[in-house]
């Protein structure tokens, strides 16, 4: 593409923008368009002032290392995993020795947030 049809080309379509504002401003378009960018402006302040969600979000791992271990008190904790990282109780399936009881057993907590999380490792220890 050389320099002139370049030029061309945004003249062209700098005609065009050209012809489309002045039918909008014969429709009065623009001055409903201004009034509605600036009510979202006004919309998108009003929602960065409320505080972003993610503020509010439990911080359970950082670099994935549990940041926020509870001191006992949590009977969903169970012992160091692999990763150094206590285990989570977890629940599955049907105990085919116990039916109607599910299957326990404490398991990596990253496995159990993420069973596909590729970082959990394979701990396991049931709960008898
Ligand atoms: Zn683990």
């Amino acid at each position: 593409m050389t320099t002139a049809t370049y030029g061309e080309t945004a003249d062209e379509t700098a005609q065009r923008h050209a012809e489309l504002y002045k039918a909008m401003a014969r429709h009065n378009v623009i001055e409903a368009t201004n009034a509605a960018t600036a009510h979202m402006h006004e919309a998108h302040r009003a929602a960065e002032s409320r505080g972003a969600p993610t503020a509010v979000a439990p911080k359970t791992f950082e670099n994935g290392r549990v940041v926020t271990a509870p001191q006992g008190g949590n009977a969903n904790q169970g012992p160091m995993c692999k990763c150094g990282i206590p285990s989570a109780y977890s629940e599955w399936g049907q105990n085919k020795f116990n039916p109607g009881q599910p299957n326990r057993a404490y398991k990596c907590a990253k496995k159990v947030a993420d069973y596909r999380d590729p970082s959990g490792c394979d701990f396991i220890q049931w709960v008898k």
